[in-house]
């Protein structure tokens, strides 16, 4: 009996062999404590110590197709029967049908994709692709942003996690953010800014690189004129735009794809989390043909092993099919609408809710510790420091009454499964 507990020690026996034998990610070691899930189910999931919660952040803000997606279920076991991997040099059908298919779903012309396993991956891809087509090396990331982990990605990001990385790979260039909660620079003057930062680098800077709506660091939505803005800037000083989608895409906004919010067609885009709905691991980059054509005479030198795992491709397909048999999309939207209004009530009601923001199923919750000055109750070196916030407190407190929720740099982050209902909201 695996959620057996041992007399003494209320851990159960998976939790205690996790925490003796496997690395916790971002954290003190000494402060990874895992709870065990035996089940889960919809926007639900259930603990081995009887308790069950609902899943207000889709777990890493993944799980967008919740806990029980029998069809993504069946493709891969149908898939890991019939063959689990095969060199690039094979072509496997799940791998081909889903380029096909994302290059359906994804805007304008965007339809050649680069597969990996991770949004990290996905990213490193796009770095190098843009570097080499451009011949430039420059890229030009935002501070309030993550992209990954990855010796390339983490130089990207722009939070503290790229601290303990840096100083990083070279050419890597921050810039401000559209943030008009808490940030003194009005959203479109840091976009200003950003078109004097290209000017002053010289005809060297290969791309801008941009979550269209900004995730884990606290739900960001730049006004509707920023994105198209700075397309144009980049395109001005021949860089590309590269949209980092891992987060925003897939139905989370209501709209298959953040910058589908803004009407907006990247040169690049990097995908993943919701791409498999998180049923296995799976990142993908797609570029344009004019991108996709540059490499049939210059050596496309990047790739992994796994690169289109059939597995995980199959994962990725029937997700898709998914987003779209069951309109999930047009479902996120609604239930989205309905969440907004929830929210500003909150905001109206409770005086540490500074500001809530965000657009269909992808919103946050600033808290403050003066509505007024808009003074935050955590700081950003709380968050890499020992020690928890407020919010922590918070999203702890919603973890006893059964609320899973995930929270970064001051702010929870409502991210559920885009299957959840208005009663569940
Ligand atoms: N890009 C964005 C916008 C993300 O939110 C993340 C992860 O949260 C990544 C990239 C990295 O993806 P992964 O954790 O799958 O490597």
């Amino acid at each position: 009996d695996d959620t057996a507990t041992t007399a003494g020690d209320e851990r159960t026996d998976v939790e205690r062999l996790d925490k003796e034998y496997v690395f916790g990610t971002w954290s003190y070691q000494s402060e990874v404590d895992p709870t065990e899930i035996v089940g889960g189910e919809g926007v639900r999931f259930q603990d081995a110590h009887g308790s069950e919660w609902i899943d207000f952040s889709g777990q890493l803000m993944c799980s967008n197709l919740g806990h029980s997606a029998d069809g993504v279920a069946d493709a891969i076991a149908e898939q890991a029967r019939e063959g689990a991997y095969f060199a690039p040099g094979f072509a496997t059908e799940a791998r081909a049908k889903l380029g096909e298919k994302l290059a359906e779903v994804t805007p304008g012309d965007l339809s050649k994709t680069f597969f990996s396993t991770s949004g990290t991956e996905a990213v490193e891809a796009a770095i190098k692709i843009a570097r080499m087509y451009t011949g430039k090396q420059k890229i030009i990331s935002r501070y309030r942003s993550y992209h990954g982990a990855t010796a390339g990605s983490i130089s990207v990001t722009g939070d503290p996690r790229r601290l303990a990385g840096e100083p990083g790979i070279p050419g890597t260039i921050k810039a401000p953010d559209p943030y008009a909660y808490g940030s003194t620079l009005d959203p479109m003057e840091s976009l200003e800014y950003i078109d004097e930062m290209l000017m002053l680098e010289g005809d060297t800077v290969a791309a801008i690189l941009v979550e269209p709506i900004v995730g884990s660091n606290g739900i960001l939505v730049p006004p509707e004129e920023y994105l198209p803005r700075l397309k144009e800037i980049a395109h001005e000083h021949d860089a590309l735009l590269i949209c980092d989608e891992v987060m925003a895409g897939f139905g989370r906004t209501g709209e298959w794809f953040g910058c589908d919010v803004f009407d907006v067609q990247p040169d690049i885009m990097t995908m993943a989390k919701g791409l498999s709905g998180a049923y296995a691991p799976l990142g993908a980059t797609i570029v344009t043909p004019e991108i996709a054509d540059h490499f049939e005479d210059e050596l496309f030198c990047h790739g992994h092993t796994y690169a289109g795992h059939p597995v995980a491709c199959a994962a990725g397909l029937a997700a898709v099919e998914t987003y779209q048999e069951e309109n999930l999309i047009e479902h996120a939207s609604e239930v989205g609408s309905y969440l907004g209004d929830r929210l500003e009530e909150l905001a109206e009601a409770h005086p540490s809710v500074g500001d809530t923001r965000g657009v269909g199923l992808f919103r946050g919750i600033e808290l403050t510790r003066d509505p007024d000055e808009r003074v935050p109750f955590g700081t950003r070196d709380d968050k890499i420091s020992k020690g928890s916030t407020v919010v922590d407190e918070v999203a702890a407190a919603a973890s006893d009454g059964g609320v899973y929720v995930a929270n970064m740099i001051n702010t929870l982050i409502i991210a559920p499964p885009l299957t959840i209902t208005e009663s569940d909201i």
